[in-house]
Order: C-alpha cells, then structure tokens, then sequence
C-alpha cells in the first residue's frame, strides 16, 4: 500500500482516485478547482473518442469505459448515467470509424436528413456531468480518500506516488507545452422530451438529451483561451441543431457554458519516477476515464 497523491479533481483524477483507492492504497487528491468548477463538468459527455490519440490506446481506453457506463446505467441510476441510441451522420460517404471494435454494435444508416448520404446508430453512454462527478467524488470519500482545495505551483515531492491529472495545468505543472486548450461552447435547453442523441461532425453540431435538459454544441476552436460564452456562437450552435432536430424549435435555453478542452499530440500516460502523469485527454476524457485510470493503478506498482 502506497500514499498517493493524485493532482487534479476533474473526471481523470477522480476515477483514477477511485482505483487506486479500491487497488488499497491510501489516496489524497488536491486540485485547484473542485469537480463542479472543472472543464470535465462542462463536458457533454458522451461517450465518443475525439480528439485524442493514439487511435490503438484510445480505442482500448475507450473500450474499458464504455463497460464500465454499461454496468453503471444498468446497476447504479443514481450515477446519472444513461445508454441512449443515436445517430451520427455525414455528407460523404464514410468507411467503419477507427474506434469500431469499441462499441458492442453499430449499424449503417438509411433514413437520413436532406443533404446526408451516410450514418450510422449506435448505443452510447451519456453521462450526465453535474450528477456523475459528485457521484464520483462521493465514491472517494466512501473508500476513505481525500479531496482538498489547493493550487499548486509546482507537483508535490513527498508522497510515493504523485498522480499528474491537472489537465492544462500540465502546461505549468509539468512544463509541457504540448498541452493545447481547444474551446467547446455548449448551449443547454429544457427537455423537450427527447430521446435520441446526433452528432453531425463538420459544423460540428451535437445534440445529446439528458434527464433534466439537451446539451447542444459545439465548437472547436484550437488555442483559444476565452471561457466567456459568445452570444453569436450560442445563436449559430441552435440554428444549426433546430435544422437538423426540428423538435428543439423553441425550447428554453437554460444555460452557457464554455470549457477549455486539454489537447495534447497524444495522451501522456507514464511514469516519471514517482509521478504517474495522466494529461492530455483532450475532447474525450469522460470516454477514456475508466481504461486510463486501470492503466494509473497498473503504473503504480
Ligand atoms: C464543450 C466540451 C464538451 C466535451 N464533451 C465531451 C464528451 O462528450 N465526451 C468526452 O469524453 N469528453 C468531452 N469533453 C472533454 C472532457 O471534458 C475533457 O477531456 C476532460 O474534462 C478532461 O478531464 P481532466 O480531469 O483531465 O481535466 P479537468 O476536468 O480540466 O481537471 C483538471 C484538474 O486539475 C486541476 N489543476 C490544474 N492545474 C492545477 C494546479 N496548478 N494546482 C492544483 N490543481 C490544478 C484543476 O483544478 C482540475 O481540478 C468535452 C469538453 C468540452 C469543453
């Protein structure tokens, strides 16, 4: 049994917390922002790897995750998870997605909007942020962890193990400058009653509904640092996703919310004497947040 310290309560920290707490060793996370205020709780989140590499890692991370959200939808609604099926769809014709053999099945589309010609529908978790990171926090502190406010100006020396899931922090934590914040701006709306998730991925727009409300996105802006959400983006994200999903025509927008997604060339996850960093998931660290944190305890020795 080791002390660790994991740096970061974002989704990453968080589930790697759990791990490392339930593989017995004594657990502590501090963070700069608690899991409400991170970018992991401005997250869709939908189960869907994008935006990280490499593909081979990804798929595999991705793969572990998704049955942990399958098991958890079925055994734990308190967690605010849900499988829900839906449809991404393409105006080119598309071969299988990388990260086929991640998913239990996925069909090719027929029926698809005007000026579509290609799709497919699959069953995908959708996580609902703002009930499953206090969830996930609750998990921690039931095991016997810790998670403390506290900015760091560099990783703590001291403890065995030092768990590096600061996200962009990395950028000063670990001094790499590979890590690239890309700007996400979701809409949320009431829930109109719908079912079904889409994802369109040139714009992109996403439409993913959830108990309460729809999250409605997106953007996807490389090196922008702004959190402010821009009313002009706001009206672009609805006017694209009414076209595409007639039903959110005048449903009342509930809030704005803007997060800086932690891009890196590929995931870092390795060991680097006594620290384990775990950085850099980019626009899928929800999906990959099970597989990484297995691979947080294996590094742990
Ligand atoms: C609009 C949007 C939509 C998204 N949709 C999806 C989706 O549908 N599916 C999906 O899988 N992913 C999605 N993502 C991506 C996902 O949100 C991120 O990959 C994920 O949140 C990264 O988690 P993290 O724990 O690494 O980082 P964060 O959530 O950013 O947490 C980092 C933690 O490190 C702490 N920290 C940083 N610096 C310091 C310091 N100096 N001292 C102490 N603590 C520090 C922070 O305070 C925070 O607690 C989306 C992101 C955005 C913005």
């Amino acid at each position: 049994m080791s002390r660790v310290l994991v740096v970061g309560a974002g989704v990453i920290g968080l589930t790697s917390a759990v791990r490392l707490l339930e593989a017995g060793h004594r657990v502590d996370v501090v963070a700069r922002d608690l899991p409400l205020e991170t970018t992991s709780a401005v997250s869709a989140a939908f189960w869907y790897p994008y935006r990280a590499l490499p593909q081979d890692k990804v798929t595999a991370w991705s793969k572990t995750s998704y049955a942990v959200f399958d098991a958890l939808a079925d055994t734990d609604p308190e967690s605010g998870v849900a499988m829900v099926e839906g449809t991404e769809i393409f105006k080119r014709r598309e071969p299988d997605p990388w990260w086929i053999s991640a998913v239990p099945s996925l069909d090719r589309q027929t029926s698809l909007p005007h000026g579509y010609v290609d799709g497919w529908t699959f069953v995908s978790p959708i996580i609902e942020m703002p009930v499953y990171l206090p969830w996930l926090a609750g998990r921690v502190e039931e095991l016997g962890g810790t998670i403390t406010r506290l900015n760091l100006k560099a990783l703590p020396t001291g403890p065995d193990v030092v768990v590096n899931c600061s996200g962009l922090g990395a950028r000063l934590l670990a001094a790499d400058r590979s890590v690239v914040p890309v700007r996400g701006q979701v809409v949320c709306v009431e829930q109109t009653g719908l079912k079904r998730w889409l994802v369109e991925p040139e714009a992109p727009t996403y439409v993913f509904p959830r108990s309460h409300d729809i999250v409605i996105g997106g953007t996807d802006d490389e090196g922008e640092w702004s959190r402010t959400p821009s009313p002009e983006t706001a009206a672009a994200i609805l006017r694209r996703a009414e076209v595409l999903v007639p039903e959110l025509r005048g449903a009342k927008v509930v809030r704005h919310k803007v997060g800086l997604r932690p891009v890196r060339p590929a995931v870092r996850l390795e060991g680097d004497g006594a620290v384990i960093h775990c950085d850099g998931h980019g626009g899928a660290g929800v999906t990959l947040s099970w597989g990484v944190a297995d691979e947080v305890v294996a590094l742990s020795g």
